[in-house]
C-alpha cells in the first residue's frame, strides 16, 4: 500500500502520455511526390527482364524529374505537370504518345489536374492532336474561365496557347495498333482488366500545396466520343490542401459512378478519416460494384497511398528524406 502513491504517479505520467500521442500531429514531409502508370494485369510471369527494366526506368526518370523540382522550392503543379509529360512521352503509357486507339482507329486523349490551394481545376476530353494534353488541363485551369474543354475546341485553346501541336500520327504504336485489331477481332473475348495504362501524380510542394494529374488515352476500343473518368474532376482527380491529392486509373466508368478520387477527399474531410482509412473504405465500395483499378494519393503529411484491386499499378513515390520506391505487381 505504500506504493500506492507511486503507482498512481506512474499511471497519471501514462495517461499524459498516451493522450499526447492521440492528438499529436503526425510528421510532415517537406515534400513527397507519387506517380502512376495505370492499373490492369500486370504480371511478373508475363514480364521479360528487359521490359521490366524499361518500366522501372521510366518510372525512376519520372520520380527524379518530380524531385527535383520540388527538391528546388518548385510548386506541386510545377511537378505535377512535368512529371507526367515524362510518362506522357513514353509509348511505354496509355497517355500522350502510347495513347491507345479508339474503334474507329483514332487517339482521343484525356487528362485534368487540381490545385488543392484553391480548387482550382482544369481538364480537356477527346482531343486528338495536343502533344502533353496535362498541359493543355493546366492551361484550361489558370487561363480560362472554365474547367473542362473538348475536341476541337480544346485543340484551338491549347494552340492559342502556344502549346505544341502535332499531327495525329505522333500518337502512334504499333503495339497499341495492333491491340486494336486483336479486339476487333475477338470483341466479346476481350479481358476489360488488359486495356488499361493511365499515368498520373500527386505531389505536396514545400509551401504545402496539392496537387494532382491525370492523363490518358482512355480505353482501347471506345465509340461514340466515350470519355473516362480521367478529365472529370472528383472521378479520376481531386486535390484539397485540407485532405489530400488523389489520381485515379482502371475501368473509368466505376470511378465515375462511384466519383473515386472526390469520395477519398470527402471522407477524410467529413468523417476526419486518415488517408488509410478513406482509400480502404472506397477501394471496398470499387470491389462491390465489380470496378476494376487503382489510386494514387497522398495526404496533407505527404503520407502516401497506392492501392489497386487488379494485378498490379505502375507506380512510385519519392520523398524530401531520399526515399524513393517503384513498383509494378500488387
Ligand atoms: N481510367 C481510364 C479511362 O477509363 C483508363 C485507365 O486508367 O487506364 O479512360
Amino acid at each position: 500500500m505504500k506504493n500506492l502513491p507511486l503507482l498512481l504517479s506512474a499511471l497519471l505520467l501514462f495517461l499524459i502520455i498516451s493522450c499526447d500521442n492521440s492528438t499529436k500531429e503526425p510528421e510532415k514531409l517537406e515534400y513527397a511526390l507519387c506517380i502512376h502508370g495505370g492499373a490492369g494485369t500486370i504480371l511478373k510471369k508475363n514480364m521479360s527482364p528487359e521490359r521490366e527494366k524499361e518500366y522501372f526506368d521510366k518510372l525512376d526518370e519520372a520520380l527524379t524529374v518530380g524531385d527535383s523540382v520540388l527538391k528546388n522550392g518548385g510548386s506541386a503543379l510545377d511537378a505535377v505537370e512535368l512529371t507526367i509529360h515524362v510518362l506522357e512521352n513514353s509509348p511505354l503509357f496509355n497517355a500522350g504518345k502510347g495513347s491507345v486507339f479508339t474503334h474507329s482507329g483514332k487517339n482521343e486523349l484525356d487528362a485534368s489536374i487540381m490545385w488543392g490551394k484553391d480548387l482550382n481545376a482544369g481538364a480537356v476530353a477527346g482531343v486528338g492532336n495536343i502533344k502533353n494534353p496535362i498541359s493543355a488541363a493546366r492551361k484550361v485551369m489558370e487561363n480560362s474561365e472554365h474547367v473542362m474543354l473538348s475536341g476541337k475546341g480544346a485543340s484551338i485553346f491549347a494552340e492559342q496557347e502556344g502549346l505544341t501541336i502535332v499531327d495525329s500520327s505522333y500518337f502512334f504504336t504499333e503495339s497499341r495498333w495492333n491491340y486494336l485489331q486483336q479486339i476487333l477481332n475477338k470483341e466479346r473475348e476481350m479481358k476489360r482488366t488488359d486495356r488499361h495504362g493511365t499515368v498520373g501524380c500527386v505531389a505536396i510542394d514545400k509551401e504545402g500545396n496539392l496537387a494532382a494529374g491525370t492523363s490518358t488515352g482512355g480505353m482501347t476500343n471506345k465509340r461514340f466520343g466515350r470519355i473516362g473518368d480521367s478529365p472529370i474532376i472528383g472521378a479520376g482527380t481531386y486535390a484539397n490542401n485540407k485532405t489530400c491529392a488523389v489520381s485515379c486509373t482502371g475501368h473509368g466508368e466505376y470511378f465515375i459512378r462511384l466519383g473515386i478520387a472526390r469520395d477519398i477527399a470527402s471522407l477524410m474531410e467529413y468523417q476526419n478519416l486518415s488517408l488509410d482509412d478513406a482509400t480502404n473504405i472506397v477501394l471496398e465500395k470499387l470491389n462491390q460494384i465489380n470496378g476494376l483499378g487503382g489510386f494514387i494519393a497522398l495526404d496533407k503529411y505527404g503520407k502516401p497511398a497506392m492501392k489497386m484491386n487488379t494485378s498490379g499499378m505502375y507506380r512510385g513515390y519519392v520523398n524530401s528524406k531520399g526515399i524513393k520506391e517503384k513498383y509494378m505487381y500488387k
